[in-house]
């Protein structure tokens, strides 16, 4: 996904190199062509601006050093920039002081909540929890099946409404999750929830009242990378109206630019938890801020 900024921060930064000590000129046409790489793969314009604004300021401070040479200090500037903007540490899950962990999931439909829910859970097994489905998404006729689906693939159960019982309101359905996981001793649940095409406040006020339902220890809002500078303003619609704690990006092994998800830690304030990146359960791990800069930088 990051190939093309990828190749163009590493030729900006290369070309450095030639260069022995560096001018508040070599610095600004560095930082101008660095800005253009990051506006070109659809970095939110704002975020763009504080990052350029740093590296340029940090650039003409830094002290000559004897350990790396002028171009390696801006590289290890834009590095640890890249590092800053993409929530710093490792921002590990949440998990609740007496058990069972709630960790609900929102998004967009098609953002690959239902793929992300099995994802989750098979990796959170991976980890020695028992960790339980709960398919809140009772929107889309085929969402429920398709969370059996992948419960099954990740050898997860999935806890959802029977016919004639509850259905059509997600949020009794995850109260009786609660129960359910509780009473058979799962210690993490996975709640699924209903996504629209767009964001909409009725779709707004559901994901809201099954919050209020289950008071989860964590809200992931869950992003398609494909989706460009909407990724952004999905994000601050979620964050005004649901709230959530952490963020997933999803399909980041798509070849749009994806600079927009980069953004969305800055943009809300809330840390990337975890990335996908394929369609099969085992495309996913958690986010590391650092890995992800030094795969950007090549
Ligand atoms: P939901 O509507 O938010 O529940 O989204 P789904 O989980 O149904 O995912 C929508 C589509 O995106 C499905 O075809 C998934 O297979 C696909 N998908 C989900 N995550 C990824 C990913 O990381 N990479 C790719 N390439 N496809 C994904």
């Amino acid at each position: 996904m990051f190939d093309t900024l990828s190749d163009r921060l590493t030729s900006v930064l290369s070309n450095l190199r030639s260069k022995g000590r560096l001018s508040d000129a070599d610095i600004d046409a560095t930082a101008r062509e660095i800005r253009i790489a990051l506006l070109e793969a659809d970095v939110a314009l704002p975020v763009v601006r504080a990052f350029i604004a740093k590296v340029k300021e940090r650039a003409k401070g830094a002290e000559v050093s004897a350990a790396l040479n002028p171009a390696q200090q801006v590289v290890k500037i834009v590095n640890e920039e890249l590092v800053a903007i993409l929530g710093g540490e490792t921002r590990r899950l949440n998990m609740a002081k007496t058990p069972p962990t709630v960790i609900m999931l929102a998004g967009l439909q098609g953002s690959g909540k239902t793929t992300l829910a099995g994802k989750l859970a098979r990796w959170l097994k991976g980890q020695g929890h028992t960790p339980l489905l709960v398919a809140c998404d009772l929107q889309r006729p085929n969402a429920v099946t398709q969370l059996q689906v992948v419960g099954e693939r990740a050898g997860v159960p999935v806890f959802a409404p029977e016919p004639g019982n509850g259905v059509g309101d997600p949020i009794s359905v995850a109260r009786r999750g609660i129960d359910e996981a509780k009473h058979a001793q799962h210690d993490v649940m996975i709640v699924d929830t209903a996504g629209r095409l767009g964001v909409d406040e009725e779709l707004m006020k559901q994901a809201a009242d099954i919050r209020d339902a289950v008071t989860p220890d964590e809200t992931l809002f869950v992003v398609d990378a494909m989706i460009g500078q909407d990724a952004v303003t999905t994000a601050e619609a979620f964050r005004d109206g649901v709230g959530f704690t952490g963020v997933v990006l999803t399909k980041l092994d798509g070849d749009a630019r994806g600079g927009a998800a980069l953004s969305v830690r800055e943009v809300t304030g809330q840390p990337i938890l975890f990335a996908s990146n394929g369609e099969k359960l085992e495309d996913f791990d958690a986010f590391h801020p650092d890995r992800m800069a030094s795969r950007i930088l090549g």
